[in-house]
């Protein structure tokens, strides 16, 4: 059975809530959410920080022949509205850091608009390895570190008090693959 990892409503406030001190000694001037996942961590956050929250929407796909991952944007900003970062310091927000293609490809982006500096926040950093990393220069806040596990996210639930009852075996799950890869490291 394929392990999962559910993310209740409460515990993702408290993800941001416990990177919140940080994030204010960044201090953005800007918030930037990467929708879809993005959103409502990013909303959260600005309950702490107070600065204006602006989203694109990004998603990443496999190409038909599964070989190729690609970005398809499906909301971006304009060249005029984009004037916006230059000087400024930008936070970008999504909910999870898997390969990291999502987050190497909005950063970079951004990095045009010339900010004076750019940080990402994730709720969750998977342990695994990346296909892509982030310049040099660029801060990254994390909620979690966390196993290579596919994580539910409360959004995503048709019936969140399942959703809930399944989050009590979050531990179990997380202990469950800590011995797995404490056995394949024996090996
Ligand atoms: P990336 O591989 O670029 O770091 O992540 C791409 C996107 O895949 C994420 O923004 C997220 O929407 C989705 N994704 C990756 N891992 C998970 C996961 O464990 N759970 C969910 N719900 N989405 C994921």
């Amino acid at each position: 059975m394929v392990q999962k990892y559910f993310l209740t409503y409460d515990g993702m406030h408290k993800l941001v809530s416990a990177s919140s001190q940080k994030l204010k000694e960044f201090g953005p001037d800007i918030i930037v959410a990467i929708g879809g996942g993005g959103f409502i961590p990013s909303r959260i956050a600005r309950t702490f920080l107070s600065v204006p929250m602006l989203s694109v929407s990004v998603k990443l796909y496999d190409e038909d022949d599964g070989l190729m991952e690609q970005i398809q944007v499906n909301q971006w900003f304009s060249d005029e509205a984009a004037k916006i970062f230059k000087g400024k310091k930008v936070l970008i927000v999504d909910e999870v850091d898997d390969t990291r293609t999502t987050l190497a490809y909005v950063v970079n982006r951004m990095l045009e608009y010339e900010p004076s500096e750019v940080a990402t926040f994730v709720l969750h950093n998977k342990l695994k390895k990346k296909n892509a990393e982030l310049p040099e220069g660029v801060t990254s806040f994390v909620g979690m570190d966390i196993p290579d596990v596919w994580i539910v996210y409360p959004w995503e639930s048709n019936n969140i008090d399942d959703h809930n009852a399944h989050a009590q075996d979050n531990d179990k799950v997380l202990e469950s693959l800590s011995s797995q890869t404490e056995g394949h490291t024996k090996d």
